[in-house]
């Protein structure tokens, strides 16, 4: 609509100033003009009730005989009309204008289209539609522009030749007018484009406040009450309503998002149901089945920190996905991994780039190393809470406020997360009475918990989407298979535990340390079978948990392999993050790294500083103090 178009013809009508009359542009519509308001215009046609004139190609109507003081014109005659009625049926009624063309100040009107929101647009309308273009992609045939605004993402096809880059002047990020026809491709609706017009100055920068608000609207979680009343974790909520709010708005704007996480039972369990809910979200966001599989993607991490093999190929990929896809650069969403001082290599690498990172954890974290470089850092401890608020407990309420119809099917979840990672949150019974309401026992979330470890260590590198779905039973569809296959890999897991425990149970080194504590050591390289089921990390633990059960006293374990050891404690103040630190001090060419939760971890060094590493590990560890009671620990890393 031109609104300056109305308030000048009113201001102008009454007064000493030259009178205005607008000159349409061919393409405008009946939504650019105004009753009451003067357009030059041009004779197409005389009969004997009056003249037919245009006022631009779309836009004509009837200057009634009784309107014209007894003038002729001739078809061709250029002269200023009043536009006096626009009728219910869209014909329109002109007079003639007391104004003389010479004497006029003539204003140039452009068509302002009406804007369609992506989501509206019908199969056969043709519609103009206005967003941020988020991606662009040259097929060998036309060139495939994702258009998004706050209704939604539509891919608009502009051909020009087969191969060759239509519009070559838009550029992602661009605030766009696409004008087409929408019409169904493959099933989904795709806008045919006739013409495609990049904002700039004024326009430009009210379509984007314009965008920003709505979306920024749309990008709000849902409120949604949590599952269990827990007092602890609501210091934790405020940051996850951020971090959902966040993600909502990264799959409005079209950008992918890369999901890392921890390959264990509660990187699972956080990472699945972030994965379902943002699916869900991103499916209602873009139009066609496929787009999920294209923004999204989840991929476990073996180690318990974000390796710089890992981010490499990360980064490659969305290299990759934007010289080949046209796509943005992604989000990389860390799970139950990346708050520690040894994710700062690969974030560094990723700066170099417009990557942002949000990470989710409940591992001891270094905040004054990794805040700087994350947009957001949720984490139990920054809230002086600790590891028993574990990632998949967190992840559930995550995915519950991006898209709160999950949760129905996550009601097992924060009970399988909290088994796995032997939470000692004041809430588990509250969450295995929430388990049980969908069905499932304590044994039931054990199996679970189990079976989900035993197929992440075969899974390795991959994602296993419905694999691992199926086995948590979240986004799966057959609930006999689901139990099947439960029972299957947590038997499996079960009995390669105890084969592993028997094989190293005759090598394990007893010593009583002067604190009283039990020491346990095992040579993992010389007495357990490498390359399978329990890897060293559980291998160890697993020794430990039985060394605790037997002896009801505190105990540490390490289980070693030529550079590595595994540490495990139960009933002693370890602080393994600090003993890394000084064991780097004291054990000069240690290459000593490592670190995890405070009383259980995993530390690295050279092959050949070993016996010097374990020495003077067991030295720190013979001072540390007892705790008056006896916990059981949590769950390790590989
Ligand atoms: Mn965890």
């Amino acid at each position: 609509m031109t609104d300056s178009a109305a308030g000048d013809s009113g201001e102008n009508g009454a007064g000493d100033s030259r009178p205005a009359v607008y000159e349409l542009d061919p393409t405008c519509t009946l939504t650019d003009v105004e009753v009451g308001a003067r357009y030059v215009a041009t004779v197409n046609g005389v009969v004997d009730y009056g003249v037919f004139v245009d006022v631009s190609e779309e836009v004509s109507g009837l200057l009634h005989e009784s309107n014209l003081d007894g003038e002729t014109f001739d078809v061709g005659d250029e002269l200023v009309v009043l536009l006096e009625e626009i009728k219910e049926n869209g014909d329109v009624s002109f007079d003639l204008a007391d104004v003389d063309l010479e004497e006029a100040d003539v204003l140039a009107v452009e068509h302002e289209p009406e804007i369609t929101a992506v989501a509206d647009g019908r199969v056969g309308d043709h519609v103009t539609v206005e967003g941020e273009i988020t991606q662009i992609k040259q097929t060998g045939g036309p060139t495939i522009f994702h258009v998004a605004d706050e209704s939604g993402v539509l891919a608009a096809a502009a051909f020009q030749e087969a191969g060759v880059r239509a519009y070559p002047e838009v550029e992602i990020g661009d605030v766009a007018r696409v004008a087409g026809t929408v019409e169904e491709h493959n099933g989904d609706r795709q806008l045919e484009v006739d013409d495609v017009t990049v904002l700039s100055g004024e326009a430009a920068a009210a379509a984007r406040e314009r965008l920003d608000e709505a979306m920024a609207e749309r990008a709000e979680p849902s409120a949604v009450d949590p599952l269990v009343e827990w007092e602890a974790f609501e210091s934790l909520r405020p940051e996850l309503e951020d971090l959902a709010r966040t993600l909502r708005r990264t799959v409005l704007e079209g950008r992918p998002i890369r999901i890392r996480h921890h390959a264990d039972g509660d990187g699972m369990c956080a990472a699945i149901p972030v994965q379902l809910a943002l699916e869900n979200f991103i499916e209602e966001v873009h139009e066609g089945d496929d787009a999920a599989r294209h923004t999204l993607k989840r991929l476990p991490s073996k180690a318990p920190f974000y390796e710089m093999e890992d981010v490499t190929r990360d980064l490659n990929f969305a290299l990759e996905g934007r010289a080949r896809h046209g796509q943005k650069l992604p989000f990389l969403l860390m799970l139950d991994n990346g708050s520690t001082e040894e994710d700062v290599p690969a974030y560094k690498n990723l700066a170099h780039y417009d990557v942002p990172i949000a990470v989710v954890d409940h591992h001891h974290p270094d905040p004054e190393a990794v805040n700087d470089l994350l947009d957001h850092h949720v984490n139990p401890y920054l809230h002086d809470e600790d590891y028993r608020i574990t990632t998949g407990m967190l992840c559930v309420e995550l995915a519950r406020l991006i898209d709160p119809s999950v949760t129905d099917e996550l009601r097992h979840v924060p009970a399988v997360a909290g088994l796995s990672d032997r939470s000692k949150a004041e809430v588990m019974d509250e969450f295995l009475a929430l388990a049980e309401t969908a069905g499932y026992d304590r044994d039931d979330i054990e199996d679970i918990g189990e079976a989900l470890d035993y197929a992440a260590h075969w899974l390795r590198y991959s994602e296993g989407k419905t694999l691992v779905g199926d086995v948590l039973n979240v986004g799966a569809d057959d609930d006999e298979r689901h139990r099947d296959l439960v029972e299957f890999l947590s038997t499996r897991a079960a009995r390669d535990v105890e084969e592993q425990l028997d094989a190293v149970e005759p090598h394990v080194e007893h010593e009583r340390l002067d604190s009283d504590a039990h020491l346990y050591r095992i040579d993992l390289e010389n007495f357990a079978k490498r390359f399978t089921y329990p890897a060293p990390g559980k291998t160890t633990g697993e020794l430990h948990d039985r060394k605790v059960r037997a002896t009801g006293e505190p105990v540490i374990t390490i289980g070693y392999g030529p550079d590595f050891a595994v540490l495990r404690s139960d009933g002693v103040r370890l602080d393994i993050p600090q003993m890394v630190t000084e064991l780097n001090e004291e054990v000069h060419g240690g290459g000593v790294s490592g670190g995890g939760h405070l009383v259980v971890g995993s530390i690295k060094f050279v092959e050949g500083r070993r016996e010097d590493v374990i020495d003077a590990l067991v030295e720190k560890m013979a001072e540390a103090e007892l705790d008056e009671e006896l916990s059981t620990t949590i769950e390790l890393d590989d």
